[in-house]
């Protein structure tokens, strides 16, 4: 299936590892022109640049914080500079702080609403223009199955996943009559970097509640993001697509 991808230039957070990483690799598969961030990890990221080079495909990286207003809407502003557009807006980048809630640090949530909401909120206002300016625009979030059922010690995490669903769903009304779609793939349990540190006896009772009886794969979400990102997918936006081997539905 044609994807009708070819030369869109996507924007990907965190597309340095794990699930970002995989998309990237998977828009740049479909033909795309991949533009991916990081903060930190320099060597995951030119290690990506050059694995989606040696598969043909096109990309690029750029290190700034997406939490940070100005830095997004710079980022975002030099790669319409350079690329002459803005098509796809992958809001992966995303970190997890976990604790209960009495104990839940201010700094922590700062922090936590900082990245995974302020940033996709910066980079989807950033990203609108240019998109309205094409007349056609693919926004993605990356969500959470906790961001649908809550969970223990992760208050924090799964409120700033929620706030995504509103945010998308609003996005996705103000967006459509310009052509432009915004939907939230909201990833179950997933073998990454986020998920490596989770104790034995709680991946246990993960695997329990998961029909599929299997973790996901980071390219299990990628094939949904490129589908979304996709022209076969204009009449889908404003839902939340969950992907997680029927962990919850
Ligand atoms: P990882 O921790 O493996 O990777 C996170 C990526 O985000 C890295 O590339 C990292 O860059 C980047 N990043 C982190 N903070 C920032 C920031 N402030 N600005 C720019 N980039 C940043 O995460 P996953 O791949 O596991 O998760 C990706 C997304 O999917 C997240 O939004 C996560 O919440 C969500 N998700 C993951 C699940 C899972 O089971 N893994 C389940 C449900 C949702 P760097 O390396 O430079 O720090």
């Amino acid at each position: 299936m044609d994807l009708g991808l070819k030369d869109k230039i996507a924007l990907v957070t965190g597309g340095s590892r794990g699930i970002g990483r995989s998309i990237a690799e998977g828009l740049a598969r479909e033909g795309a022109k991949v533009c991916f961030t990081y903060t930190s990890n320099e060597a995951a990221a030119q290690e990506t640049v050059a694995a989606i080079e040696a598969a043909g495909g096109k990309a690029s990286a750029k290190k700034f914080d997406v939490g940070d207003a100005a830095a997004a809407k710079a980022a975002v502003d030099e790669l319409v500079k350079e690329e002459g557009a803005l098509h796809i807006l992958v809001n992966n980048a995303g970190v997890s702080i976990d604790g209960l809630l009495m104990r839940y640090k201010d700094e922590d949530l700062a922090r936590i609403f900082q990245t995974n909401v302020f940033g996709a909120f910066y980079l989807a206002r950033a990203a609108a223009r240019p998109m309205m300016k094409s007349r056609w625009g693919r926004i993605v979030m990356l969500g959470s199955v906790v961001g649908e059922t809550g969970n223990v010690g992760q208050t924090a995490y799964a409120s700033t996943k929620s706030a995504l669903d509103g945010m998308t769903k609003s996005l996705a009304r103000e967006l459509a009559s310009r052509n432009i779609t915004a939907n939230v793939v909201a990833p179950g349990y997933i073998g990454t970097d986020m998920t490596s540190s989770i104790s034995d006896e709680m991946k246990t009772a993960m695997l329990a509640a998961i029909p599929a009886g299997e973790m996901g794969r980071p390219e299990d979400i990628a094939d949904t993001v490129a589908f979304l990102c996709s022209e076969r997918a204009r009449y889908v936006t404003g839902q939340v697509v969950n992907v997680n081997g029927g962990m919850y539905m």
